[in-house]
């Protein structure tokens, strides 16, 4: 089983390597890095200034850089939503996933940079959105990474891993076929 990060728009080469060994370890896979791919235009929404997510993780699934791959997670800098919500941290398909970094920056509250609030945040995106196509549903438990978080505040409570009924769920072993 091998996951391939793939940078959509401009994406600090730094902050796409922060996620490798963390996804390693929560997955027990392989992680590489992909290359990067353009922004899709047909995304963007004008007057909101941001991007449909879904729209996005089509875009994303339909690249030559995510053919033959088990799963692929598209990281981006760009603001996400989806009709009906302001705003998403990601969005998850069945073997792909798109986050952005966007909202995970303290700058964003108006707050001073902090790469580690950052680093740890973008780990816990990462791992939720993927848990998502390893199988996994929202969870309960407020520790959790699989917890739905609506808020930065509830994305930081969280940690990067899976919760003791989580864990044993995660399908990694085999393509799950969903
Ligand atoms: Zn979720
Ligand atoms: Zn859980």
């Amino acid at each position: 089983m091998r996951i391939i990060l793939i940078p959509i728009g401009k994406v600090d080469p730094a902050e796409m390597q922060m996620l490798e060994n963390p996804l390693k370890t929560e997955f027990s896979c392989d992680v590489t890095i992909g290359k990067k791919i353009p922004l899709p235009a047909g995304a963007q929404n004008a007057v909101r200034n941001q991007y449909d997510a879904e729209v996005m993780l089509e875009f994303l699934s339909l690249s030559r850089e995510t053919a033959g791959r088990d799963r692929a997670l598209g990281v981006t800098d760009v603001d996400l939503y989806l009709p009906g919500m302001n705003f998403v941290f990601g969005l998850a398909g069945r073997r792909n996933a798109v986050i952005s970094f966007h909202r995970l920056r303290q700058s964003f509250y108006g707050l001073p940079e902090d790469a580690g609030v950052f680093q740890r945040r973008a780990i816990v995106e990462a791992v939720h959105e993927l848990g998502h196509t390893f199988g996994l549903a929202h969870c309960e438990d407020p520790r959790c990474v699989m917890r739905f978080s609506n808020t930065i505040a509830e994305t930081d409570l969280k940690g990067p891993g899976f919760c003791t009924t989580c864990r044993p769920r995660v399908r990694t072993g085999e393509a799950t076929g969903r």
